[in-house]
């Protein structure tokens, strides 16, 4: 091994990490990517299931952003299907109208009704709290438009599903000769001594073993269903303004590239809950209204980490979207190349 070619293990084979590998890789270093769970891409990772249908094992991904470089440095690894995302929301009366709530939209339940059909209900779902107990940046999410714009994601000039899916994107970033995939390997503490710098994309508060307390996630169950119809839904996503405990439903068939059974269609359908009550997978860093929780990780944060750089949602507490996530580990790593102690 030559003097600049060290020893890398990066933690967590989902987005975040895969993109640190690719660029340690890149700059000569030989990398260990380790994932406890048995596939790469995270909670990105899609497959096809046996009716021919892709099917998103976490949940509809649907990838926009307005950052070039971003999608310049994925398009290395990947084709794309332009896809611009369209969501119904179910009224109780079982009309269909267009999220995030737009001109028509409020005009058809009554400008005074918005807050308390779209708004109330979901927030109770999504995060267990009442609207007024949210953090405002949460609240401003979901905008009301005053036009009649139909997409989801109305401001993003890039809008595209992976051409054969994030699972493949991921596994062609990791095709690199110098990096190494170890699925169903979880990290050990000891691995830190037996490399020259880890990358690290798991929760950070379990790596400190939980010294300032847990910090919080809501997470969400997926209930998966194949039915001998050829189309259910209006729209690839419908959202629920009923009080019932589940968020939306996808009709996976209805997203370019995922299938064309003309007999059957896959549908999932979201229940959001505490990570506690879903085996402790955590999706949503939560942010309540006092910040008592972004305090917490900053005292992870401020932590001594050894050779240790975290990564990824979980690592940073933040709530990623696909193109953030690319993004931070892009600037994590080329700025840690910059002041490399290598
Ligand atoms: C329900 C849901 C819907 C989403 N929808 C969208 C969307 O529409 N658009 C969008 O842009 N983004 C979306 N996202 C965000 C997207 O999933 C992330 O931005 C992306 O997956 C990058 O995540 P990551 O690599 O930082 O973390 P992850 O994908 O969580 O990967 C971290 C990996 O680390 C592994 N790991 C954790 N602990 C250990 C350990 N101790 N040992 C070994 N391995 C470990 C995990 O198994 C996991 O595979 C969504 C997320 C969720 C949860």
């Amino acid at each position: 091994m030559s003097m600049s070619c060290k020893k890398i293990l990066v933690v967590g084979a989902g987005l975040s990490g895969a993109v640190v590998a690719r660029e340690m890789a890149e700059k000569g270093h030989q990398v260990t990517v380790i994932d406890k769970r048995n596939h790469v891409a995270g909670n990105a990772y899609d497959f096809v299931n046996e009716y021919g249908i892709r099917v998103h094992q976490y949940g509809p991904h649907l990838f926009h952003t307005s950052n070039d470089k971003v999608v310049a440095w994925l398009s290395r690894f990947t084709e794309w299907l332009p896809y611009q995302h369209k969501v119904k929301a179910l009224l109780a009366d079982g009309r269909h109208v267009t999220l995030p709530v737009n001109k028509e939209t409020s005009e058809l339940v009554g400008k005074e009704n918005v807050l308390d059909i779209f708004f109330r209900p979901y927030t109770q779902k999504m995060w267990g709290v009442e609207l007024e107990d949210l953090d405002p940046t949460i609240r401003q999410r979901v905008p009301i438009r005053d036009d009649l714009n139909e997409l989801y994601f109305p401001n993003d000039t890039f809008q595209a599903l992976p051409k054969a899916g994030y699972t493949q994107m991921v596994k062609n970033i990791l095709d690199h000769e110098r990096i190494q995939v170890q699925l169903s390997v979880a990290y050990d503490k000891r691995m830190n001594t037996e490399h020259d710098w880890v990358f690290n994309a798991m929760p950070i508060d379990e790596y400190f073993d939980f010294k300032h307390g847990p910090l919080p996630y809501r997470s969400i169950k997926f209930h998966t269903t194949t039915v001998p119809i050829p189309k259910v839904l209006p729209t690839a996503t419908v959202n629920f303004t009923h009080s019932e405990p589940f968020t939306r439903t996808t009709e996976w068939q209805l997203l370019p590239g995922h299938g064309k059974n003309p007999a059957y269609t896959t549908l999932t359908t979201e229940e959001p809950c505490d990570y506690k009550d879903n085996h402790m997978e955590r999706y949503y860093p939560v942010k309540d209204s006092g910040g008592e929780n972004l305090a917490r990780y900053r005292r992870y944060e401020a932590e001594p980490k050894g050779n240790v750089t975290f990564i990824g949602r979980c690592g940073l507490y933040a709530y990623l979207d696909m193109h953030q996530a690319v993004s931070s580990a892009l600037s994590i790593s080329q700025g840690f190349q910059k002041v490399s102690p290598f």
